[in-house]
């Protein structure tokens, strides 16, 4: 029996994301710093991810689902993973079968985790309105005889540094940090490390930061860590004038060669990028011609020189810079990560 070989690959630099996420610890000071593993690890792997950043040294990781911390498998003792939807009824049996510790949510899931005597963390919400106990409800005496290692609270405008809620949250969490015993307090993502020591408390959450998204906390420049190449369906001439592509929006004006790639937007690739994404072959730029189909995408390989490269490998690299291909496409960095479908093979280097 032969496997099929892969239509696409999904490179994912694990030096460049442990380069990331220890320029992410350095900037978080004495905090510790953990790791945002949740989605698949950014849709890039999440085993994978943990254990480079394990191996790093990251001790703290965070998935969203009970599912994703099971599917992450055993981790050494001393790394500890944390669910940030916390632990609701139909998870507790899961929940305390788990060396996973759930970031309690509501008053009820609370009430209903603290019988059990064990370890967890807890979410506050300072201003995001989305998950978290509010102030008051952590302030009640709810919290009292809770086994807590972590109280957290999360910021809603960190990639704003000038916004008024990132100072609000702040001072709202200080206020709570100093009236809360608990072993660490915990605030910034990725935005907010950024932010300054303030905002670093006892450890930092970065995500986005780790894969290359979104701006560096210092002046050490974030690398790229996702690199995309899709094998090359057909090679195709096509005369001027003609028309490529569903909706025929493309129209060449000389005679053009095409690359029709096995990449498209069930694997991803944003649908918005037809006539707007490109190819790359060395330093030329290959332009997307035409829709993006579900499986299908077509670059203007005309103006590449040596195509002997190309077709000897057989995959074709897709511009997949997360910055320019976010403006391009109308989609977040993370919309684009979290995005990658599950056809790539995903390579590790
Ligand atoms: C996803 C998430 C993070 C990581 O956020 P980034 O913006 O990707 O750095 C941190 N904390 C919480 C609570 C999250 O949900």
């Amino acid at each position: 029996m032969h496997a099929p070989p892969p239509n696409a690959r999904l490179t994912v630099d694990t030096a460049a994301l442990v380069a990331n996420w220890r320029v992410f610890a350095r900037a978080s000071g004495a905090a510790d710093c953990g790791a945002a593993i949740k989605a698949d690890g950014y849709g890039l792997g999440a085993r994978a991810v943990a254990d480079a950043l394990v191996a790093a040294g990251c001790r703290e990781l965070f998935v969203a689902h009970w599912h994703e911390a099971a599917a992450l498998g055993p981790l050494p003792d001393n790394v500890r993973v944390a669910v940030l939807h916390g632990a609701g009824p139909a998870e507790m049996p899961m929940a305390l079968a788990s060396r996973a510790v759930p970031v309690l949510v509501t008053a009820a899931q609370v009430a209903a985790w603290k019988p059990s005597g064990r370890c967890c963390d807890v979410m506050v919400d300072t201003g995001i309105n989305r998950l978290g106990l509010s102030p008051a409800q952590a302030l009640s005496g709810l919290l009292d005889g809770l086994a807590l290692d972590t109280l957290h609270s999360h910021l809603a405008c960190a990639e704003s540094p000038g916004h008024p809620l990132n100072e609000a949250q702040r001072r709202a969490f200080s206020d709570l940090a100093a009236r809360i015993p608990a072993r660490r307090h915990a605030l910034a993502n990725s935005g907010g490390v950024g932010l300054g020591a303030g905002y670093h408390f006892g450890m930092t959450r970065p995500g986005i930061g780790l894969y290359g998204g979104g701006p560096a906390p210092g002046d050490t420049p974030l690398a790229a860590v996702a690199g995309l190449s899709a094998r090359i369906v057909q090679l195709r001439d096509v005369a001027p004038g003609q028309t490529i592509g569903y909706g025929a929006t493309f129209t060449t004006t000389r005679p053009t060669r095409l690359a029709v790639v096995a990449l498209g937007y069930a694997d991803g690739y944003p649908r918005s990028l037809s006539n707007r994404g490109a190819a790359l072959v060395g330093a030329t730029r290959c332009p997307a011609l035409g829709r993006v189909s579900m499986d299908l995408a077509a670059f203007d390989i005309t103006d590449v020189a040596d195509l002997g490269a190309v077709v000897e490998d057989g995959f074709l690299d897709v511009d997949f810079d997360l910055a320019a291909t976010a403006a391009a496409s109308g989609r977040t960095e993370y919309e684009l990560l979290t995005g990658l479908g599950a056809r790539y093979a995903r390579i590790y280097r």
